[in-house]
């Protein structure tokens, strides 16, 4: 018997458990390293319990796995450079530090020749003056670093506002940032692999509510903005010779793109792929990490994406719904926490959206 191939995942949130049941039908293995025994990966894959930094687990978790990958951003990346050779990780270490880093993030659009927002970095009251008058107002600031869901940040309408701002999130480094009155926000998945293959994904519209995705829909928008959105992705993809799935996300003004930041993972956008596009944005992951051909990312239909926050209604009420498809990832119920996701087909964007809204406003009752 040939031996069986384990992917060794940092983290076991909800997408740790989504690459799990992707990689099964590949006939992959799944190992996790969690802080918790109790994560939504746990209960379908073997784990590791121990902090993120713990070297002894980091290197049982890369000796019993052909790659290592992770299932969100803010790991230690020096606690994974410190494996040495002996690990191999996807996606690079690079691309992670990168999104660590809002203004690492900025740097490399500039380079890179993709548009994204007017900055300034802030450590202390005179930096933010600087900031205010370079950038102007309105404006956001922003933790620079483990910032996500819309934690850490603040609109800023004038100097009080920033000043007030600046004292609640003292300390930690910052960013300053022109406001931008987006029309909507969108996203963009791809993938490479070693050999420099490279799949993306049709464009997905994404509406956020208290800074948490609340509905993604797709495909969306013209070929005018995919080819734009696309053509960034593989800019990105290429400089970091990059091996996985990795997400970029959007503003989108007067149908110009203005990047905001990238995620070096499979991402909450792209749930819909799973049963919307012809290969899941999990499958290709692992396909991309393990340097196999990538499959295609055709759409089905025209999907939506609804995020159930906080704790799951009853599934009862929506199973009885044509193409509709129920994702328990088996958390306890808490304010403002993801606790699954549905994703609806259809067969006009129209349709689709017309149900979207029905049962957005169902869940909400
Ligand atoms: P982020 O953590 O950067 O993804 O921000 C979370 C959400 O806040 C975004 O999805 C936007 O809805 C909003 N947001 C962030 N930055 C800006 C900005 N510069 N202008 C307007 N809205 C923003």
């Amino acid at each position: 018997m040939t031996r069986r191939t384990t992917v060794g995942i940092v983290g076991g949130g909800q997408l740790g458990r989504m690459l799990a049941l992707a990689g099964y039908p590949l006939g992959l293995d799944f190992l996790f390293l969690d802080r918790s025994g109790d994560t939504p990966a746990a209960q379908v894959a073997a784990s590791l319990v121990g902090e993120f930094t713990n070297q002894k687990l980091l290197r049982e978790l890369a000796q019993r796995s052909e790659v290592l990958t992770f299932d969100w951003e803010n790991v230690s990346i020096e606690s994974l450079r410190a494996l040495g050779r002996s690990a191999r990780i996807a996606p690079p270490l690079a691309a992670l530090a990168t999104s660590q880093d809002r203004i690492a993030e900025k740097k490399l659009f500039a380079k890179l020749g993709v548009p994204t927002t007017r900055h300034a970095a802030v450590d202390s009251a005179a930096s933010l003056e600087r900031a205010l008058r370079e950038v102007g107002l309105p404006g956001v600031i922003k933790t620079r670093r483990l910032g996500y869901d819309g934690k850490g940040q603040a609109v800023v309408r004038n100097r009080d506002d920033a000043h007030r701002a600046l004292a609640t999130l003292q300390g930690a480094p910052l960013i300053y940032e022109e406001f931008v009155p987006f029309d909507y926000e969108v996203s963009i998945i791809g993938a490479r692999n070693r050999q420099g293959e490279v799949v993306i994904y049709p464009l997905n519209r994404n509406l956020h509510r208290e800074g948490i995705l609340r509905l993604t829909r797709a495909p969306w928008g013209d070929a005018s903005l995919q080819r734009r959105a696309a053509s960034h992705l593989r800019r990105v993809l290429t400089h970091y010779r990059y091996e996985g799935v990795l997400n970029v996300e959007f503003f989108v003004r007067n149908g110009r793109l203005v990047a905001n930041e990238t995620a070096p993972r499979v991402h909450n956008s792209g749930h819909w792929t799973i049963e919307g596009a012809a290969t899941s944005q999990f499958e290709n992951h692992l396909r991309a990490i393990l340097g196999l051909p990538l499959g295609t990312t055709r759409a089905r239909g025209h999907a939506a994406m609804i995020n159930l926050i906080g704790e799951l209604p009853a599934r009862e009420r929506f199973l009885g719904e044509r193409e509709l498809h129920w994702h328990d990832y088996g958390k306890s119920a808490r304010a403002g926490r993801k606790v699954g996701h549905l994703t609806l087909l259809d067969n006009s964007a129209a349709a689709r959206d017309a149900r979207a809204q029905r049962i957005l406003r169902q869940i909400e009752v």
